[in-house]
């Protein structure tokens, strides 16, 4: 599809968000099982419950621009999964996969912050408002989790790694 103006290209923007928000649904679980910290497993469990709801979002948003909601491959968030799930099959201490399983859940999370700020300033400056006041939700819980993710390695995992 050739992209005409600022709208066709947030369009093809979010699609590209849609397929990196499914990926994470699938790569979640997994993260989940391999982190040993309680605090880790339910800081994933509860992102993989927002990340479902961002996905809603997002369905609205295709609605609401008269889109048919459908993803686009996001190869980068394939290689940040994929170099997660490689990290996931190193041998390690447990203490040290949670925090090698933080790095890469920082990774994800601040692709989304970059592409969410995007989709958010197109929004902006196309006039959107409904639009995005929903990215700009979404926007705001990336960063929290990202906020969240350093706290817990910071206060705790990466005490426990030791050296
Ligand atoms: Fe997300
Ligand atoms: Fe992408
Ligand atoms: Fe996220």
């Amino acid at each position: 599809m050739k992209l005409n103006n600022l709208q066709d290209l947030l369009i093809h923007e979010l699609k590209d968000i849609y397929n990196a928000e499914q990926q994470i649904t699938k790569a979640l679980p997994k993260m989940i099982k391999a982190a040993s910290s309680d605090t880790l497993k339910q800081a994933f469990e509860e992102h993989l419950m927002v990340t479902e709801k961002q996905i809603e979002r997002l369905d609205n948003v295709f609605d609401m621009m008269g889109e048919k909601a459908k993803g686009e491959k996001c190869k980068a968030m394939e290689g940040i999964i994929r170099e997660a799930e490689s990290m996931m099959d190193e041998r390690a201490d447990a203490s040290v996969m949670d925090a090698a399983l933080i790095a890469s859940a920082q990774r994800v999370e601040h692709y989304e912050i970059a592409a969410y700020g995007t989709v958010c300033t197109y929004a902006n400056q196309l006039g959107m408002k409904d639009v995005l006041n929903l990215l700009h939700q979404t926007l705001e819980e990336e960063k929290m989790t990202d906020q969240k993710l350093t706290q817990i390695a910071e206060k705790s995992i990466n005490l426990k790694a030791g050296r």
